[in-house]
């Protein structure tokens, strides 16, 4: 891949999504396997003028090692060392560049129960982080970088696979055109304007139809916002938290989702796919689900904590998008979700309701919004999605005819 077009890409990542300010810390997670893409970011956070930076490599051998390996007592264990790194990055107002390249043979023979007590564990010890990135206290953003496993997996049996997958993650993120910064603004400018078409509506609940079985009433929580493309720090720092990005999404209120929805893509979770899968919710509670494979990964995905069986995100997405329209299937959120329709089971964003982020988790709960350790998108937008939203005053407006926005 041309190293030009790299070091744009990590340019982006840098400046537009973290927006790394003078000094600050920064921290980058990546798989040891695109060890020489971090090292062009670190240089261009180092030029963007960070203070220190810390790269955290995940070497996915080594933790399925310790998952067969290790008792689940000991994959619990949370120690001090790793509570008090993590004040460390809140307590300095870090930001962070997660970089990811999925491989979904990462956790093959693993028992998923491990997974799911070992992160649970850690989301609780570490939940303040957590709400650090997500209440959006400090920058943060998420990018892709292709590597082999990905592209076998994208592109099984395909020659220079790598390049090619390069080249649909760039084009999907504006870069090699004229000016990548600038073409990255104007597509977070319009992303913005639509969130801000269906703010003015102030939708009371959106109705989700299409010929595969979808059939879903979905209330909006209190006081919601849709959001989309850039978020702002409470400093005011603005930052783009997807590369690449196209969803408009909401906050669903928590108990007020009813119906069905049959998923459109597979979904990644912890190591293992599930296909073909549907879910039925009933006064916002999965009450029955059911997956053609991985049944005990999305078992275990409902089953987490107590919010996971709620929805905690509504995310709208044109079927005419630019991701969608290569028609690639990713096996990789960040991608997929930008492709499609979505919803997230599990945490809602604070940001989705009315100075949300500023709110008691108890007065977010009165708003609507589901807690959970866990957060998990999965796609269920198609070519023949109608979405219909209902007005306060009971008018409603069509705001999706086959898979695309109408308004
Ligand atoms: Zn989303
Ligand atoms: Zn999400």
């Amino acid at each position: 891949m041309d190293e030009r077009l790299l070091r744009e890409y990590a340019k982006l990542i840098v400046k537009k999504g973290a927006n790394v300010q003078k000094n600050q810390l920064t921290v980058i997670k990546a798989p040891i396997e695109v060890y020489q893409f971090v090292r062009i970011v670190v240089e261009e956070a180092y030029k963007a003028g960070a203070g220190e930076v810390i790269v955290d490599y995940i070497d996915t051998e080594n933790n399925r090692n310790a998952y067969l390996y290790q008792e689940i007592d000991k994959l619990k264990e949370v120690p001090e060392y790793k509570i008090s790194r993590a004040h460390y990055i809140v307590d300095n107002r870090a930001c962070h560049i997660s970089l990811t390249s999925p491989n979904s043979e990462a956790l093959k023979g693993v028992d998923p129960k491990k997974v799911q007590e070992a992160s649970l564990a850690a989301g609780e010890k570490l939940s303040f982080l957590r709400n650090y990135t997500m209440n959006n206290d400090g920058q943060w953003t998420v990018a892709a970088v292709s590597s082999q496993i990905w592209a076998d997996k994208v592109f099984p049996n395909v020659q220079n696979n790598v390049d090619l997958l390069w080249d649909a993650i760039l084009k999907a993120c504006h870069v090699g055109l004229v000016d990548t910064i600038n073409e990255w603004e104007k597509h977070g400018d319009s992303i913005l304007n639509h969130a801000k078409l269906l703010n003015e509506f102030n939708f009371e609940k959106l109705h989700f139809k299409n010929s595969i079985g979808t059939d879903l009433e979905i209330y909006l929580a209190k006081e919601n916002v849709f959001a989309g493309g850039d978020e702002y720090t409470p400093s005011g720092v603005r930052f783009s938290p997807n590369i690449p990005t196209e969803e408009v999404f909401g906050m669903p209120y928590k108990t007020k989702v009813n119906g069905k929805v049959v998923a459109t893509k597979p979904l990644n979770y912890q190591g293992g796919l599930i296909e073909d899968f549907y879910l039925i919710f009933k006064n916002g509670m999965v009450v029955e689900y059911g997956a053609k494979k991985g049944q005990d990964l999305l078992k275990s995905l409902i089953e987490f904590d107590e919010g996971s069986k709620y929805i905690g995100e509504v995310a709208l997405i044109s079927h005419n998008s630019p991701i969608s329209n290569m028609n690639i299937l990713f096996y990789n959120t960040l991608f997929d979700e930008n492709a499609s329709c979505h919803l997230a089971l599990g945490q809602a964003y604070s940001m989705n309701t009315k100075n949300g982020t500023k709110l008691t988790k108890e007065e977010l709960v009165a708003r609507g919004a589901n807690f959970s350790h866990t957060h998990v998108d999965f796609m269920f937008g198609s070519s023949d999605m109608n979405i219909v939203g209902t007005k306060e005053n009971g008018e409603e407006v069509q705001i999706f005819e086959n898979g695309n926005f109408v308004i």
